[in-house]
This record gives C-alpha cells, structure tokens and sequence, in this order.
C-alpha cells in the first residue's frame, strides 16, 4: 500500500467513525463505542503505511507535496 491509499483509508474510516459515533446519539452507547474503534482503528494505515517512498521515513501530518526528511516528491 503506498502512502497515497493509506491517506484514503485513514480519512475515511475517521469519517465514517465519526459518523457511527454521532450515530450512538440515536442508537445508544454500543454504537458510540464501535464509532471510537473505527476512529482509532484510522491510525492502523497511518503508522505502517504513510512513510516516504524515498526514505521510508514517517509523514506525520505532511500532506504537502515534498517529503520533510529528505526533501524527495511524495505525489
Ligand atoms: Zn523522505
């Protein structure tokens, strides 16, 4: 997976988790719980996969075009 589709997948599952957490406002507390899990779970794709293709070094929260460590093109 390259760090492209792990960016995806982590927006996605934050929003997805944020919504069945709000969900929990109408159907009670399992789903608020089962929301958190999908939002924590957004970290999973994060840490192994949103590394530099150059360095293998951890983006963090670069989501600008050029890697912070070594200055390679990241898109
Ligand atoms: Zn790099």
């Amino acid at each position: 997976m390259d760090h492209k589709k792990a960016r995806t997948l982590r927006d996605t599952l934050m929003v997805i988790g944020f919504v069945v957490m709000l969900s929990g406002y109408l159907f009670g507390l399992v789903s608020t719980i089962i929301g958190a899990i999908i939002m924590l779970s957004c970290l999973i794709p994060d840490f192994l996969y949103n590394k530099c293709p150059h360095c293998q070094k951890r983006l963090g929260r670069n989501e600008g075009a050029f890697c912070q460590h070594c200055g390679g093109r990241i898109d």
